[in-house]
């Protein structure tokens, strides 16, 4: 929803760029907090889903931990002010050099994805004379119900452990000197609606931990991951999602000892309503069959549609005052030169005309992070509410 005045600050802009609502992304943060607090809960922002410093910097000042993937990620944390000790470094195909940054950053924990990672970084922890605190990272089987493209849970994805691995993992980090087994750590995919999936992941996690439990090992922390799904089809009755209940579920159905510390990783649901893309139509073209919607942003500037189809809600905000105008059915396209540059099929619009303004909501969340300057296209740009 934007007010006159922020239509004002549009209609002098230079389109396309990100808009972000930093007041909502202070009360989603808040929300967030409120809830996990209650229960103890540590929560990490997992930054792939945005790196823009001025959200950063927010989300930093919140008091929540990163969550990284890359050892760019991990130092822009840190130069962004994130406490190592409240660093994790995932993914599945960490460089060396990434890992070595990341020790002599002495951050909280790596979350190893292979039996091979726990080797070469107890190899390169030993060459610094370090120790390195591991999170087996394990695939525990549990369909997110998703998207299959954003589904990482499944034993067909290139993700995390396999449980029959876990006895080899149990050797390797018994005979290596400069691992210590910190916990375990789970994450099942992204944009996930479903919570019965939470409360599935939480039995299996009950049950790898037992495993390792019974073999000796104390595990103190135990990470579920992040994946929780936003309203992409009504972003402003719901901007913030239900965090309450999201956390209640894994209070309720997560066992746990006194001492041991419950993480999440959360992005999409932090930041993904506070991003709109901005856009201006460039030209209408009227068919028989269809009618086209020619905008100046396309997938250069916002991928997922063409990525993973998602779908955003779009719409008219110049015309949106106008109550005058028929409804009319619009594929909304970008400039780019691919035949998946396209942001929705049959869109109703209230009839567009060149230069309207055109919101593309709910972006925050893996947008502005994905741009890209094929066709060799300007960087998108950001503007921000106060
Ligand atoms: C992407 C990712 C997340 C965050 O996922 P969201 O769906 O944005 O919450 C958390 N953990 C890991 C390991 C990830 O790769």
């Amino acid at each position: 929803m934007f007010s006159p005045d922020t239509i004002n600050r549009f209609e002098s802009a230079q389109t396309p760029f990100y808009y972000y609502d930093l007041q909502l992304l202070k009360q989603t943060l808040n929300a967030c907090s409120e809830a996990a607090g209650k229960y103890g809960f540590q929560v990490h922002y997992a930054m792939k889903a945005n790196f823009n410093q001025r959200i950063l910097e927010i989300i930093k000042d919140a008091g929540l931990g990163a969550d990284c993937v890359s050892g760019n990620e991990v130092n822009k944390a840190i130069e962004t002010g994130f406490s190592p000790d409240k660093v994790v470094f995932a993914g599945v195909g960490k460089s060396d050099r990434e890992i070595t940054e990341a020790l002599n950053h002495e951050i909280f924990c790596f979350n190893a994805e292979s039996v091979q990672e726990l080797e070469v970084i107890n190899t390169l922890a030993a060459k610094l004379g370090k120790r390195a605190r591991i999170a087996l990272r394990i695939n525990p089987n549990v369909d997110a119900h998703t998207h299959h493209n954003i589904t990482t849970g499944l034993e067909e994805n290139k993700f995390g452990i396999n449980q029959w691995e876990l006895p080899a993992c149990a050797e390797v980090l018994s005979r290596s000197a400069n691992l210590w087994l910190e916990g375990i750590h789970f994450h099942v995919g992204s944009q996930i609606t479903d919570l019965n999936v939470f409360k599935s992941l939480c039995i299996k996690v009950n049950e790898i931990k037992a495993w390792f439990e019974e073999r000796g090992f104390n595990l103190n922390s135990l990470n579920v991951g992040g994946g929780l799904g936003i309203d992409y089809y009504q972003p402003d009755e719901n901007a913030i999602v239900d965090f309450t209940k999201y956390f209640e579920i894994f209070n309720q159905f997560l066992e746990r000892k006194q001492a041991q510390t419950v993480h999440f990783e959360l992005g999409r649901a932090l930041v993904a309503q506070c991003g709109n893309l901005i856009s201006r139509v460039l030209y209408v073209k009227k068919g028989i069959k269809k009618n086209f919607l020619i905008l100046d942003a396309g997938m250069t500037e916002l991928m997922r549609p063409a990525l993973y189809q998602a779908y955003h809600k779009i719409e008219n905000i110049t015309g949106r005052h106008n109550a005058s105008r028929p409804v009319i059915k619009y594929d909304v396209v970008g400039p780019i030169c691919e035949s998946t540059d396209c942001f929705g099929k049959e869109v109703e619009l209230a009839e567009s005309e060149r230069g309207d303004l055109i919101a593309i909501r709910s972006a925050g969340a893996y947008g502005e992070v994905m741009a890209s300057g094929y066709n060799l296209r300007d960087r998108v740009v950001s503007l921000y509410s106060e």
